[in-house]
């Protein structure tokens, strides 16, 4: 079905990234087609993953396992940076929360391969539509984004709806939760690899659940992540920070660690 109530906000998608696309193309069929896919760049014919309600709790509340690094433990935005300097966002309550044009915040520390817990939600109060409403983002190496947006009935481009790869593939299924709720990301990470020469010779892939759903399986990423173009990979880079998107609503976060995955054999 195609749908052209697809609003201006849905097309400045993914804050942290370039946003070129025209005022008023709103189906997006002149973007690019997606390599290997018979989509274009955020098609909006694309079919819409199903919807599945996740269980009540998955690893809500999961304590830091003893080699993980705590990001964010409720209390303090000490391992966090911007590009102001300091990391602007509110903490309270044992949660911190994206203020409006405070900007991304992003890791002082760089990880490698990576298992990733965070838990967020996205605003209780319902405003706006599409790329609109509770629109966030963990970005992966800083560069790659595994998107977070109230998609509680909320019709958007599926590579844009919660849990894509924002611009390149959509969830497998909708698993989210109410506006409000809090809901766990578990990710996966297994950085790219380049040669000597600097040649990529492996793609990075992602493995998300949320709520305890799966979304992706070990997906090999296209490239870093663009706004209605396809991305491609940048300079060889080992290891790379986390960045969480402020665009523009008031998303909250908590419980947030990381631990590397380390190499069989290499204890
Ligand atoms: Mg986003």
């Amino acid at each position: 079905m195609r749908t052209s109530a697809i609003t201006l906000a849905a097309l400045l998608g993914a804050g942290l990234v370039s946003t070129n696309a025209a005022p008023g193309k709103e189906e997006h069929k002149e973007t690019p087609m997606l390599p290997d896919q018979p989509w274009h760049v955020h098609d909006m014919n694309r079919p819409v993953p199903r919807v599945v309600t996740p269980g009540a709790t998955f690893s809500h509340g999961a304590p830091a396992p003893s080699d993980a690094v705590v990001l964010f433990n409720g209390t303090s935005l000490s391992k966090w940076k911007s590009a102001k300097g300091e990391a602007g966002w509110k903490v309270e309550d044992g949660y911190m929360e994206a203020v409006k044009k405070s900007g991304d915040i992003t890791t002082k520390d760089e990880f490698g391969d990576f298992q990733l817990h965070l838990e967020f939600a996205t605003p209780a109060k319902v405003e706006d539509k599409s790329q609109g409403r509770g629109n966030s983002g963990v970005f992966l190496f800083g560069k790659y984004e595994v998107q977070i947006l109230d998609s509680f009935d909320n019709p958007t481009y599926p590579d844009g709806q919660c849990g894509a790869l924002y611009g390149q593939f959509p969830p497998l299924v909708n698993a989210v939760k109410k506006p409000g709720e809090w809901q766990s990301y578990d990710i996966i990470f297994e950085a790219p690899r380049w040669d000597d020469a600097g040649k990529l010779v492996k793609r990075g892939n992602v493995t998300v659940l949320l709520n305890g759903v799966l979304l992706h399986l070990k997906k090999e990423l296209i490239g870093e992540t663009r706004h209605g173009e396809v991305g491609t990979y940048g300079k060889p880079q080992s290891r790379g920070p986390i960045a969480l998107q402020d665009h523009g609503n008031p998303i909250r976060f908590r419980n947030i660690w990381i631990r590397n995955l380390g190499e069989y054999d290499k204890p």
